[in-house]
């Protein structure tokens, strides 16, 4: 199976869009990240580099949706210049590439009515 590209089921409205971002800046802000990654081709496989996408049951730690799904590794740098780890799930990993979500979730926010 190919990485799946599945909207945020509990996405649906502009204000719940402009919450997520502000989870993701929150969890950013909080501790304190920059050069943040998931492109991990420079990490090697035993440090969690290039693995495939995994099904956890436990909270994303970027928005801290609780929604079970795949995970993947972000890698950041803290303040104290330190790469740290965690396990984020697919919509943040697009979210900190893209900065937007899957074109499915952002255009059913845009028909929305609200
Ligand atoms: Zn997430």
């Amino acid at each position: 199976m190919g990485v799946r590209k599945e909207s945020i089921p509990d996405i649906e409205t502009k204000e719940q869009y402009q919450q997520y971002q502000k989870d993701v800046a929150a969890f950013i802000e909080r501790e304190g990240l920059s050069f943040l990654s998931t492109g991990t081709d420079s990490v090697p496989e035993d440090d969690g580099g290039n693995v495939d996408p995994w099904f956890s049951g436990r909270p994303c730690e970027c928005c801290g949706c609780t929604l079970g799904g795949n995970r993947e590794y972000l890698f950041a740098c803290n303040q104290a210049n330190e790469i740290v780890q965690f396990e984020i799930c697919e919509d943040c990993v697009y979210f900190v590439n893209y900065d937007t979500l899957y074109d499915s979730t952002m255009i059913r926010i845009v028909n929305k009515k609200s």
